[in-house]
């Protein structure tokens, strides 16, 4: 069995683990699981993730908005702040003493989604303006909005993650000498994932993490199914092969690399 999985991406606050959350939270050390980030997208989804946080010595929670956050109803971003993501930022802002919120996440920018372009912007810079200020890392998503994403991060400096990296590997290497960690998960045991192997050949082993983005994102051979933390081996995989390694040593690794970012004991 494997040992050294960190997870540095997850949102086990979604509805698809509503029925077996517990079951499954509580057995993952015994999958060789030894942390997992579990992001917030918005205020309550944050909240959730710190119950989960306390409940769980092996969960920790990232605290800020997503930039879906803003245009979808049920997110406490409408439903309870009326859209002022400026209110919602301050009502999450005391969470960050937590001594379980390790990271601000997650937030970016998505051109993928109709959110409107000036209010992410504005929103993003707000988050990467805190991290500075906290010295926290930053837990960024960049759905086709790269050239917006890289500008921001090349300002701004931060120390954090690109997760579920679609760059280049140009791009990648850049990222890395700026600071940044760059995230991959069971996307990159795709057929027709090239572009990130040739982003994990690019840069230097201690600057990857693994992540599942789960409930999304399972890899390959569950690809479509409901993705967990266990299945991370599947990432690694692929990831070892790319860097001459086994895949216990890309999982230590990569679990030094996110307990050194998140700053967690292992
Ligand atoms: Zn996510």
């Amino acid at each position: 069995m494997y040992r050294n999985i960190f997870d540095t991406h997850a949102h086990y606050t979604s509805r698809w683990f509503r029925a077996d959350r517990p079951e499954l939270l509580s057995v993952l050390p015994w999958l060789g699981v030894e942390a997992v980030v579990d992001c917030g997208t918005d205020y309550d989804s944050t909240l959730q993730s710190i119950a989960l946080a306390e409940r769980y010595p092996w969960i920790y929670t990232a605290a800020g908005i997503h930039p879906e956050s803003i245009i979808e109803e049920d997110a406490s971003t409408n439903a309870r702040f009326g859209g002022d993501w400026k209110a919602e930022m301050d009502a999450i802002r005391p969470l960050y003493s937590h001594p379980k919120v390790v990271a601000v996440g997650e937030v970016g920018l998505d051109y993928h989604w109709p959110v409107p372009k000036d209010a992410q912007l504005a929103m993003f810079e707000a988050h990467l303006q805190l991290a500075l200020e906290l010295d926290m890392p930053i837990i960024v998503h960049d759905r086709e909005a790269h050239a917006d994403t890289y500008a921001l991060l090349a300002k701004y400096r931060p120390r954090g993650v690109v997760h579920c990296y679609s760059g280049s590997a140009e791009d990648a290497v850049r990222l890395v000498e700026q600071g940044m960690y760059i995230g991959f998960t069971g996307a990159c045991t795709f057929k027709g994932a090239k572009r990130a192997l040739k982003a994990i050949e690019a840069i230097p082993a201690d600057r990857l993490l693994l992540e599942t983005d789960c409930p999304y994102m399972a890899p390959t051979p569950h690809r479509g199914k409901r993705c967990d933390s266990s299945l991370i081996p599947f990432t690694a995989e692929v990831m070892a092969r790319v860097k001459g390694m086994d895949v216990q040593q890309m999982l230590d690794i990569t679990c030094a690399n996110a307990a050194r970012l998140f700053g967690v004991n292992i």
